[in-house]
C-alpha cells in the first residue's frame, strides 16, 4: 500500500465531500479519489461556451444544499472558505403556448395575482396549500431526511399516528403514494395550474402518471413559495470550491484525475482501493464507493450474489440534454417580461405533453416536443456574463441515453453525434416561440448530450441526471436495495454512496450527511 487513510472515498461528488468533511471534523483521516480532471461531479461550472461566460454544467439549483442538515452543521465552516449562494425571490415560472404565464414568487400577493389571473378558484386552493404547509413540512421532510431502516419507519409512523391521528396518517399515506396528476387534478382547476406544478415531476422521473410523484411538485411549490431558491455566487461550484478547501485544510486529500479502478476486499472486508496508475491506498475503517450501483459491482468483482443481483438490477431514469447558452440579452418572452425575473421558466404545455414525453424517452426515442427548463441565472448573479449579457442554461427533459428512432419522425440519427444538432434545434424551436427573436441573441452554445454527460461523469448512466430511477419500487427502503438503504454492502467496511442511496439525487447531500454521522457515531 502506498497510502493509508482511515477512510478512502471514491468520487469527488458532493456527497463524498460532504462525507469526508464531517469525519475529517471527528478525526478521521481522509483521502478523496476522483477520476475527472476536477472535483464536483454533477455540481461544475465553467465557461463552456465563449470567455467570460459561466455556466452550471450540471445542477445549476442549489437550494437543497442551501436548507440541508450539513449545511446547518458546516456551513460556517463552509462559509470561511468562500462558499457564498445570491437567494432568488422568484424561483419558478411557466409560459403557456396560448401566450399566458403564471409563477411563484416569495411574495405570496404576487404569486395569487398570477394564479388569480388564470383560475381564482385556484389562487384560493394555493393560499390554503401554504397554510397547510407549516404542519405538512416537518412531516415530509422528517421523513425525507431520516434514516431508512423499519424500525426508523416504525418510529416515524408512530409519531404521525400521535400527531395526526388515524386520518391524518392515512391522508399522508396517500398523499405519498399519489401520481402527481391524481393530486393536481383534485387540488387545482385550470390545466395550466397542472403543468406549472406538474413540470417539476419531470426533474426527477416523476411523469403526471408515475405513483409517488405527487410529492415533489408539491414540495417544489411550496418551497418556492416560501424559501425562494438558491443559486451559488460565480456558479454552483462554490459549494465544491470550499468543500475541497475545508477538507484540505484539516489536513485531508482530495485528487483529482485518479480513476479508481478495484477495490480491495478479501471477501469479508474492504481493505482499499486501486487507482488506474497501479497505487494501492489503504483504508483502515471504511472505503466509500460515491458511484453507481452496476460500477460497484465491477469495482468489487462481486460480493454476495443476491446483492450482486440488485444493483445489476438497479434501473436509471432516462437522460437529459444541456444546452449552454451565451447571450446578447434575455429571451423577450412573448408572454411578458416578468418572465425575465424568475431564475426557471418552464416550458410544459400540459400534462399530456410530460406523459408523452416521458413515454417516448423510455422507449428510446426522441420526443416530439420535449420538455424545457430555462435557467436565468445570471439575471440574479450578473458576473455569470460580461455586463449587459446572460447565460442561459437550458435542461431538455427527457432524452433517451440510446437512442432507437425519432417520434417526430425527422431525425434520421442513432446516435448522439448525430442526434445532437438536430435535437437541439428542435429545443431551440420550442424556445423560440415562446420568446421569438431568442435565436438571434444567442452568442455561443454548448450542447451536452446525455452521453457526454454520462463520458464526464460515469454516475450519469445514459445521461440520467439523479443516478437511478426514483420511483416507489426503488425509493425509501428500496434505494439502492432492500435491507441497503444506508449504504451497507455485504462486505464489512464498504459502503455505497451518493444519489443511488436514499434519500437519493439531488444536491442535499444527504446520502453522504446520513452516511457520515453513521460512521462517526454522531
Ligand atoms: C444536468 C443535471 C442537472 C441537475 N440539476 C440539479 C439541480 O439544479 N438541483 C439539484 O438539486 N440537483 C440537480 N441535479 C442532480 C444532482 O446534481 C446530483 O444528484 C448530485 O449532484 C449527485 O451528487 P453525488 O455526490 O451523488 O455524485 P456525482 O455528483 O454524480 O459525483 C460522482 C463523482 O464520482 C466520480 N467517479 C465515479 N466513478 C469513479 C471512479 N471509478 N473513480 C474515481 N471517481 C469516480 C465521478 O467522476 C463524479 O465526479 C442535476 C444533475 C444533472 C446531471
Amino acid at each position: 500500500m502506498t497510502g493509508q487513510y482511515d477512510a478512502v472515498l471514491i468520487g469527488a461528488g458532493h456527497n463524498n465531500l460532504a462525507t469526508a468533511l464531517h469525519l475529517s471534523a471527528r478525526g478521521w483521516r481522509v483521502g478523496v479519489f476522483e477520476q475527472a480532471p476536477e472535483a464536483g461531479g454533477a455540481i461544475r461550472t465553467g465557461e463552456y461556451t465563449l470567455p467570460g461566460f459561466r455556466h452550471d454544467w450540471a445542477a445549476m439549483n442549489l437550494s437543497l444544499f442551501a436548507g440541508s442538515a450539513f449545511h446547518a452543521t458546516h456551513g460556517a465552516e463552509l462559509r470561511r472558505h468562500g462558499c457564498a449562494f445570491v437567494p432568488v425571490a422568484r424561483p419558478f415560472a411557466s409560459s403557456f403556448p396560448d401566450g399566458s404565464w403564471a409563477g411563484v414568487s416569495t411574495d405570496l400577493a404576487e404569486t395569487l395575482a398570477t394564479i388569480r389571473a388564470l383560475s381564482p378558484e385556484d389562487a384560493q386552493a394555493w393560499e390554503g396549500l401554504v397554510k397547510g404547509f407549516a404542519v405538512r413540512a416537518p412531516q415530509i421532510f422528517g421523513l425525507l431526511g431520516a434514516r431508512m431502516k423499519i424500525h426508523a419507519l416504525a418510529y416515524f409512523m408512530i409519531k404521525t399516528l400521535w400527531k395526526s391521528g388515524i386520518a391524518g396518517t392515512l391522508d399522508l399515506a396517500r398523499f405519498l403514494l399519489s401520481t402527481p396528476r391524481a393530486w393536481l387534478e383534485e387540488t387545482f382547476r385550470d390545466p395550466r395550474m397542472h403543468a406549472l406544478l406538474g413540470a417539476w415531476g419531470m426533474h426527477l422521473d416523476f411523469a403526471p402518471d408515475v405513483a409517488g410523484g405527487a410529492m415533489f411538485p408539491y414540495l417544489e411549490g411550496m418551497a418556492g413559495q416560501a424559501f425562494g431558491l438558491m443559486i451559488g455566487k460565480g456558479g454552483a461550484d462554490t459549494v465544491i470550491r470550499a468543500l475541497v478547501a475545508s477538507i484540505r485544510a484539516r489536513g485531508g486529500t482530495v485528487e483529482t484525475g485518479a480513476p479508481v479502478v478495484r477495490i480491495l476486499h478479501d471477501g469479508r472486508r474492504a481493505q482499499g482501493i486501486e487507482l488506474a496508475d497501479g497505487r494501492r491506498i489503504g483504508a483502515a475503517r471504511a472505503v466509500i464507493a460515491g458511484v453507481a450501483p452496476s460500477a460497484l459491482l465491477r469495482l468489487t468483482g462481486g460480493t454476495e450474489p443476491g446483492f450482486d443481483a440488485r444493483m445489476q438490477a438497479f434501473r436509471h431514469a432516462p437522460g437529459t440534454m444541456m444546452i449552454h447558452l451565451a447571450m446578447a440579452g434575455l429571451p423577450p418572452w412573448r408572454a411578458g417580461k416578468a418572465l425575465q425575473e424568475h431564475a426557471y421558466v418552464h416550458l410544459a404545455p400540459d400534462l399530456d405533453q410530460m406523459a408523452r414525453t416521458y413515454r417516448q424517452a423510455v422507449a428510446g426515442l426522441l420526443p416530439d416536443a420535449p420538455v424545457l427548463v430555462v435557467g436565468q441565472p445570471s439575471v440574479f448573479d450578473p458576473d455569470r456574463a460580461p455586463a449587459g449579457k446572460h447565460v442561459l442554461w437550458v435542461q431538455v427533459r427527457m432524452a433517451p441515453g440510446t437512442i432507437r428512432g425519432d417520434a417526430a419522425g425527422t431525425i434520421a440519427a442513432r446516435d448522439w453525434p448525430g442526434a445532437a444538432e438536430p435535437f437541439a434545434e428542435r429545443a431551440l424551436d420550442i424556445l423560440e416561440s415562446h420568446a421569438p427573436g431568442t435565436r438571434a441573441l444567442i452568442l455561443g452554445r454548448r450542447i451536452v448530450t446525455p452521453a457526454e454527460l454520462e463520458a464526464a461523469n460515469p454516475n450519469l448512466v445514459g445521461g440520467d441526471q439523479v443516478c437511478g430511477s426514483h420511483h416507489l419500487s426503488q425509493h425509501f427502503l428500496f434505494r439502492p436495495a432492500p435491507g441497503h438503504a444506508d449504504g451497507s454492502t455485504p462486505i464489512a467496511g464498504l459502503h455505497l454512496s451518493g444519489a443511488a442511496v436514499w434519500p437519493g439525487g439531488g444536491t442535499g447531500a444527504g446520502p453522504g450527511f446520513l452516511l457520515a454521522r453513521r460512521l462517526a457515531g454522531k
